[in-house]
């Protein structure tokens, strides 16, 4: 796929899936502003992309901030001219528990990363992508459980089906300017997210939920992101493509 001429702005962009998007998207041509909320890893993944002939800008952006949203889309238009292509992949997991003993807070923190973050970042890239639409696209990562429950993880489960809500939403909103706007459900991906939360026996026990019998990679799930961002997938939007392994379809 080729994105020469396209630029693109991921968040979470430091780690996992928006780490291998960002560096996909910088092999195929685009200059990729790569932004997380850790400096310092969104710089080792430019680093990275720039040793490999790529090219990238790192920039701090925490996605629960409004203002931080607004910053990375001028910092796109000032470093690279414009903007085309953005991934709104920032989420977290938030503390495992039944729905009556979650902590009011950890709710409300999954609810911005995982959900306001996604807004926000929408409100402030849209009318940015307007200005060139039928070129632009955006992804939002959601997950299996924007469709399927997460025991112990009601806040991920309710934000994640949320995403998939807002996407429908602007992409139909959006549709008749060109702009194409989709969603991404990937079943258990082998991350740094995963790594932190889980042990390896949780993480057997959930190979074998996956009909291909294993977890996916941030490579699996990036080809498909790829794909809905790139001029082949002209006639798509305001769907919710799974990457799963089979995990929803037992
Ligand atoms: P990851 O390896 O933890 O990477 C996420 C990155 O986002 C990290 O660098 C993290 O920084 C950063 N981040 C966290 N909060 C942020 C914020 N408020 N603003 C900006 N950056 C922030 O996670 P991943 O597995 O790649 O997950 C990426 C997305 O895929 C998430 O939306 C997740 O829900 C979704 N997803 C993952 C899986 C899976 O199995 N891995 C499955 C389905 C969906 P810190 O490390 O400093 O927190």
């Amino acid at each position: 796929m080729d994105f020469s001429n396209k630029v693109a702005l991921v968040t979470g962009g430091g780690s996992g899936i928006g780490e291998q998007v960002s560096k996909d998207l910088a092999a195929g041509g685009a200059k990729v502003l790569v932004t997380d909320i850790d400096l310092s890893a969104a710089e080792r993944v430019t680093e990275e992309i720039k040793s490999a002939g790529g090219s990238a800008v790192a920039f701090k952006y925490d996605t629960t901030s409004p203002d931080e949203a607004q910053a990375a889309v001028a910092k796109a238009v000032e470093e690279f001219g414009g903007l085309h292509l953005t991934v709104n992949n920032a989420g977290i997991g938030g503390a495992p528990a039944r729905t009556a003993d979650v902590e009011v807070a950890d709710w409300e923190r999954v609810v911005n990363i995982n959900l306001n973050g996604v807004f926000y970042g929408m409100k402030a890239q849209i009318p940015e992508l307007l200005k060139h639409a039928k070129e632009s696209a955006i992804v939002n990562i959601a997950s299996i459980h924007g469709s399927v429950a997460a025991p112990m993880s009601s806040a991920y489960t309710a934000t994640k089906h949320a995403v998939v809500g807002l996407t429908k939403n602007a992409a139909a909103e959006y549709g008749a300017d060109g702009l194409r706007i989709n969603s991404v459900g990937p079943g258990y991906i082998k991350t740094p997210l995963l790594e932190k939360h889980l042990d390896e026996a949780t993480m057997k026990a959930l190979e074998g939920k996956h009909s291909l019998g294993r977890l996916g990679t941030s490579e699996e799930v990036s080809q498909l992101v790829l794909f809905l961002l790139s001029e082949e997938a002209s006639f798509v939007t305001g769907s919710y493509h799974l990457v799963d392994g089979g995990y929803t379809a037992v």
